[in-house]
């Protein structure tokens, strides 16, 4: 997993369904496939609080734990949907990075996320492996 796809707000780009359909090759599917390189190196360095936030926009932060007002109500609901959506917490990817630093989050985003037949990561999003997926249903 890459470090730079960890966004500010404790998202993990790298399980990103869309960031996989691109690092994949997954054809383009008008309105449904979405292609994205993930958040930081789109430089978009958060689409989901970079609008409001000013240390965020101004990449005065690396992530959202080293600012004053952390966890801020903008986080918090991200948070709780990806908490009701999809079952994780970038608060908590937050204080595990914080504490661990961000090498042992990602071996540790590495195991929970296995593919149980190849060990490629899978999405967040839809629980999908984009290699065993490639090899049964899409050529490229
Ligand atoms: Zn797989």
């Amino acid at each position: 997993m890459k470090a730079d796809l960890i966004a500010p707000c404790g998202m993990n780009c790298n399980l990103c369904s869309s960031y996989l359909a691109y690092s994949t090759g997954l054809p383009k599917q008008r309105g449904k496939i979405h292609h994205c390189q993930g958040c930081l190196p789109r430089g978009k360095l958060c689409g989901q609080l970079k609008r409001d936030c000013t240390k965020i926009r101004k990449a005065e932060i690396r992530f959202c734990y080293e600012c004053a007002s952390f966890p801020c109500d903008r986080l918090k609901t991200l948070d709780n949907r990806y908490r009701k959506n999809y079952n994780t917490s970038f608060i908590e990817n937050l204080r595990e990075i914080e504490k661990d630093g961000l090498d042992s989050f990602l071996r540790n985003q590495e195991k929970a996320f296995a593919c149980e037949k190849c060990g490629e990561v899978k999405s967040i999003h839809n629980g999908k492996c984009y290699r065993c997926e490639r090899v049964t249903s899409w050529k490229g």
